[in-house]
């Protein structure tokens, strides 16, 4: 009997210094491992996407990683939009003397009448603006200028059409367009150099690209901004010709689609039906209106294995007149597997943004306000939040390998004390 109790007992023993020695290895591999890894951190970009509270209308700010900006769409022509928006640029981006990219979606002054204002203090090298002519009387649309000068050789600096079709199909005479298409053209300086911007007519089609436009998608060494609509030169419904595209980094990808409706959405469906997106962030269309974000559109863009993790963002104002965003478009989202939480207002939250960026282990992850959107489950969380704490220990503090490896030592030596503790009490027991 005795025989056996010791035999025990040396089993238990030979477990315990196992444990510990298991947990030792296991904690400098878990250490050293993340060594490599913050070199990754100290090399990696950030992607920022900011959805700013603008009241009832849009505006987006896109930081890319590396360091260049667009703004897409500066909400309406009210002071207390722009001020904000000046606000927010200002705060956030206290370096930006200008973007390098924007774009109004649309002719529709809660887009484009707050860009005047937003182009003054902080011009764009590029601007997207739609295929429509400002036709304020008095003033003379500079694309028209350019449409018919055939020593142009960039055909993205001109009107689209189609055979037959004339160019003054498509007019807008609203204070608002004009004043935003004026401010397109207007050059500034550039480190003291003057820089005429280049004022690009949004085209999106991909497949179906005449020869003698080049593409018009923005290629960074790691992100894309791929464009797909507009695919008709005029349509009905002025909303339609709203650029549909997605900004893609680390394989995330934004959708963003202005205000188009359901005309311009059914093309792009047809259009892309044999596409392979994979959408994490989906921007609801026209202020989350019934008449847009179909499901056939939701079904295309995104995977249904992981609705329940896809954020969406509805910018719409508080109380708004329209009523957006409507429960009919809610509704359906929730029932193609949304979670209902993870439908984000801009006027229940004010702003909201996004972030992919690497952790330490040169992961990346999405980020919404702060929270990382993840996939782990609780034990492999557990162990990459010890790994991040030696990790950060290891980065911020100038002797932070020393003071990871104590607090490993500390812990070896609790663990230690516990176990000789609790033989002492099973001896005393006996
Ligand atoms: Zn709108």
């Amino acid at each position: 009997m005795l025989k056996y109790v010791k035999r025990v007992d040396l089993m238990k023993k030979t477990k315990s210094i196992l444990s510990i020695f298991i947990a030792i290895v296991l904690s400098f591999i878990c250490l050293f491992s993340s060594f490599d890894n913050t070199v990754i951190l100290a090399q990696s970009g950030v992607l920022e996407a900011h959805f700013l509270d603008v009241g009832q209308g849009d505006c987006a700010i896109i930081s890319m990683p590396d360091g260049k900006t667009m703004i897409v769409d500066a909400g309406d022509n009210k002071n207390s939009v722009k001020d904000k928006i000046l606000d927010y640029i200002d705060t956030n981006f206290p370096k930006l003397e200008y973007f390098d990219f924007a774009i109004v979606t649309h002719t529709d002054a809660d887009h484009c009448g707050g860009m005047t204002t937003v182009l003054q203090e902080y011009p764009a090298k590029t601007v997207y603006r739609p295929n429509v002519i400002a036709t304020r009387s008095g003033f003379i649309d500079p694309v028209i200028a350019i449409s018919q000068d055939d020593a142009v050789l960039d055909d993205n600096l001109k009107l689209w059409t189609e055979t037959g079709a004339g160019v003054n199909d498509n007019q807008k005479d609203t204070l608002a367009y004009k004043n935003f298409i004026a401010q397109a053209y207007e050059p500034f300086l550039i480190d003291g150099e003057n820089h005429t911007p280049q004022v690009i007519v949004s085209d999106g089609r991909i497949k179906h690209r005449p020869k003698n436009k080049s593409s018009q998608d923005i290629i960074g060494e790691d992100y894309s901004i791929i464009f797909y609509s507009p695919l008709s030169y005029t349509y009905s419904d002025p909303n339609d010709y709203s650029n549909i595209f997605i900004l893609e980094y680390q394989g995330f990808e934004f959708f963003f689609s202005g205000d188009a409706e359901a005309q311009a959405e059914q093309e792009f469906a047809e259009e892309y039906s044999d596409y392979d997106f994979d959408i994490d962030v989906f921007k609801l269309g026209h202020h989350g209106s019934r008449t847009s974000s179909s499901q056939e559109l939701i079904e295309l863009v995104t995977k249904q294995s992981k609705r329940d993790k896809i954020r969406c963002v509805i910018s719409c104002g508080e109380g708004n007149s329209y009523k957006h965003p409507h429960q009919e478009a809610l509704d359906r989202f929730i029932s193609l597997g949304f979670l209902e939480e993870n439908l984000l207002r801009t006027d229940q939250l004010g702003d909201i943004v996004f972030e992919v960026k690497a952790d330490s282990r040169g992961n990346y992850s999405l980020y919404c306000n702060g929270q990382k959107i993840s996939d782990d489950d609780f034990w492999q969380k557990l162990f990459l939040d010890i790994q991040e704490f030696f990790v950060s220990f290891y980065n911020e503090t100038p002797q932070g390998v020393y003071l990871s490896i104590a607090i490993i030592i500390i812990f070896i030596i609790i663990a230690t004390a516990l176990i000789i503790k609790s033989r002492q009490n099973k001896n005393t027991k006996k």
